[in-house]
């Protein structure tokens, strides 16, 4: 039976949920951010809810520009080769109904959806069919489309296949503003746990390399940016595999972004029986990227316990002020800029209004560092302003 596009647009926008890599994919657009955030409140997040009447395929990206828009999310194909044992789209899972969209159909679809205004970019990822190339080429062909023929000037995201050779890459990083590989796994060995097809370097790693290649060769291409995701649990990998992965992909391609997928079983897969992975993993792992990467934070500095995990009582941040009574509190006037962002309730953005003011200003209250955006009550413990610890100060209001 041929399906209309919006019927297929149904199916293979369900197919593409699990990916979290266009960043803040989440079908609740409010539930992404709070997950994204560095300094979080202790409770665990609420599973991301879609709403009855949101369309299977709606998901929302983060520009470069930092602007959050609507996007279609969808596969190329529900069709696959590849067995990755988590996956609802692998081989031989009789449960899924496999449908393909032809790159005009897709284009043609797609200008329709935004010129109707409902979305205003486009997530291309798709099941591998005849290798990463020959599934490359239907993306890019769609993608070229939309570029050509409906003059789109918007976001577009593209999947970086499997094992895609150099030319189609190069193609994917011309047409996108975005493209991605999703490692999965932190390293050869426990990607083996999670796929019996996928090889961890030489079909994952390699086309990101061979991406970042092209970049310094063409620094026009450099505009394109570059992301992966984790899936959380499955492998048995520890949090601190994961992070020391993250630090090397950070230092030697120059990803945008990593996302953190908690795992959830699927049925008819052999991770059926696996146990979910806790969110509150996948959101220390998130905290802790953004400590990597706008805190100044290294692997030597993070917390983890015997067992290789970030606690999950205690935010990262605040676990390492907890081990470290030694460092504080610290003086808000004199601190240095990168001890003012080991506190706990400081960001980049509060830290350095901090150090622009204090030339002119001496801190004597909470109240003060609120006005500047801190998190000023969880900052309290770790600090001495004018010499005194507000911690008092706040027990002396709260009497
Ligand atoms: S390559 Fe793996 S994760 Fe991707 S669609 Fe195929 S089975 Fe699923």
């Amino acid at each position: 039976m041929q399906l209309e596009f919006s019927d297929k647009l149904e199916l293979l926008g369900g197919d593409a949920a699990n990916d979290l890599a266009c960043q803040s994919c989440a079908a609740n657009p409010n539930a992404a951010v709070v997950t994204h955030r560095a300094n979080q409140p202790l409770a665990a997040p609420e599973p991301p809810t879609r709403p009855r009447d949101l369309k299977p395929w709606l998901a929302y990206a983060m520009r470069s520009d930092g602007k959050r828009i609507p996007v279609v999310k969808t596969l190329m194909t529900s069709a696959c080769e590849k067995d990755c044992y988590y996956c609802a789209t692998r081989r031989g899972r009789n449960a899924a109904r496999r449908e393909t969209f032809k790159p005009e159909e897709l284009a043609a679809g797609f200008n329709l959806i935004q010129q109707r205004g409902l979305a205003q970019g486009l997530f291309l990822s798709s099941g591998v069919i005849g290798g990463g190339t020959r599934t490359m080429e239907k993306t890019i062909a769609a993608a070229d489309l939309i570029r050509r023929k409906y003059e789109f000037r918007g976001y577009i995201h593209l999947k970086l296949m499997p094992g895609a050779e150099r030319a189609a890459i190069e193609r994917a990083i011309q047409l996108a503003d975005r493209v991605s590989v999703n490692l999965e796994a932190p390293n050869t060995a426990r990607l083996r746990k999670l796929s019996g097809t996928k090889h961890f370097t030489a079909e994952l790693l390699a086309p990101l390399r061979a991406a970042r290649a092209l970049m310094r060769e063409q620094p026009a291409l450099a505009r394109t940016s570059m992301v992966t995701q984790f899936v959380v649990g499955p492998a048995g990998e520890t949090d601190r595999e994961i992070i020391a992965t993250a630090i090397r992909l950070y230092q030697e391609l120059r990803l945008a972004r990593i996302y953190f997928n908690a795992f959830r079983p699927i049925s008819e897969t052999p991770l059926e029986n696996h146990a979910p992975t806790d969110p509150l993993r996948a959101l220390r792992l998130y905290q802790t990227d953004f400590l990597l990467r706008q805190y100044g934070f290294t692997l030597d500095e993070l917390l983890f316990d015997a067992n290789g995990l970030l606690p999950l009582d205690t935010d990262p941040k605040t676990a390492y002020a907890l081990a470290h009574p030694e460092k504080f509190p610290l003086d808000v006037q004199t601190a240095e800029r990168a001890e003012l962002l080991r506190v706990p309730g400081l960001g980049p953005k509060s830290a350095q209004r901090i150090l622009d003011l204090r030339r002119t200003h001496t801190f004597t209250t909470i109240q003060e560092l609120k006005n500047l955006g801190a998190d000023a009550e969880r900052a309290a413990r770790f600090i001495l302003l004018n010499g005194k610890q507000p911690a008092r100060q706040l027990a002396l209001f709260s009497v």
